[in-house]
């Protein structure tokens, strides 16, 4: 089978590899669709992992299996790490800190023909038999935004902003009605419009806004959103800052409240798979690109380049 691996330098190559075998209790699964993360494109956080088979925002079809509650056809949208329910940090619902959790991973990655996952993995898997491959992909990326808009405590009638409308910012606008938008770019403007959202290119707003999501990891996107948070304001840091700087007077003396999330657990994609039911986020919403793996390897430069929104391989 084929695969698409990432090395070390920011390359993406397409190559031939063994098929995983199913694990005792686990799924063989044949992928149908599979989304590119943006957090695949930070070049020194995938350096760390190099080689690495890229790819997490899977769907797919069951065709080996090991666990009745999942027969041999089944669509799939398995998370790619789950926790163990056991531990203090699972006990405080903290699950992306479980050793369990950390250690789960998809065999040998979601860009991949087929894939296979273990028995602690069926925990957070859900059945998509009524739900399109490609929507069904995005289960994951939407449980990130649910566990920012939970951990953020988001009610409809807060002021909101989201700085920032690559797919993760989209997403939030999607998921948080009445949110404005801020962005620079201007095939990202044009696509919030044409969703229907406000989206704002300066930085008018100042002091305006209780919530403000930072989509990106920037010192801009700090500054901007430090300039955007009315007092008491909520500010949600969805992506990691490396080397971003931060004046804690400037959050003291106006009581901000400086919020991070990462990742998700399976609390969030039982809520993703929700939204996805309701349509309220869908694939054609938000993947810009559906493409053959073959051409992955060109669509993750353009993605890191900004000239494409994010792609999403769907398999033969
Ligand atoms: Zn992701
Ligand atoms: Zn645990």
């Amino acid at each position: 089978m084929r695969l698409a691996r990432y090395i070390e330098g920011g390359q993406v190559a397409i190559e031939e590899a063994p098929m995983p075998v199913c694990p005792s209790g686990g799924l063989l699964i044949k992928t149908e669709a599979s989304g590119l993360c943006s957090g695949e494109l930070m070049a020194w956080y995938m350096d760390q992992k190099a080689p690495h088979v890229l790819g997490h925002e899977v769907c797919g079809r069951v065709v080996e299996s090991q666990d009745d509650r999942f027969s041999v056809g089944a669509r799939v949208a398995p998370h790619h790490h789950a926790p163990c329910l056991r531990c203090n940090f699972c006990l405080a619902k903290q699950f992306v800190h479980c050793a369990l959790w950390k250690s789960t991973r998809l065999e040998p990655g979601g860009m991949a023909e087929y894939f296979a996952i273990g028995p602690d993995l069926l925990l957070d898997c859900h059945l998509a038999n009524d739900l399109e491959a490609c929507d069904a992909a995005l289960v994951e990326p939407v449980a990130c935004v649910m566990k920012s808009r939970r951990r953020a405590r988001w009610r409809p009638n807060d002021r909101t902003a989201v700085i920032g409308l690559g797919v993760m910012g989209l997403i939030h606008l999607l998921s948080c009605p009445g949110a404005i938008g801020f962005e620079k770019n201007s095939e990202r403007i044009a696509r919030g419009i044409a969703l229907g959202f406000e989206v704002r290119s300066d930085e008018s707003g100042s002091g305006e806004f209780d919530l403000i999501f930072m989509c990106p990891g920037s010192q801009d996107v700090l500054d901007l959103a430090l300039s955007l948070a009315a007092p008491g304001a909520r500010i949600l840091q969805f992506a990691p800052m490396p080397g971003a700087h931060l004046d804690l007077n400037a959050i003291y003396f106006r009581d901000l409240e400086l919020i991070q999330s990462y990742s998700c657990g399976p609390d969030d994609t039982t809520q993703a798979i929700r939204e996805i039911r309701l349509a309220q986020v869908i694939a054609k919403d938000v993947v810009s690109d559906f493409i053959k793996l073959s051409d992955l390897p060109q669509a993750y430069q353009d993605m890191k380049a900004g000239k494409i929104l994010k792609p999403m391989v769907i398999f033969d």
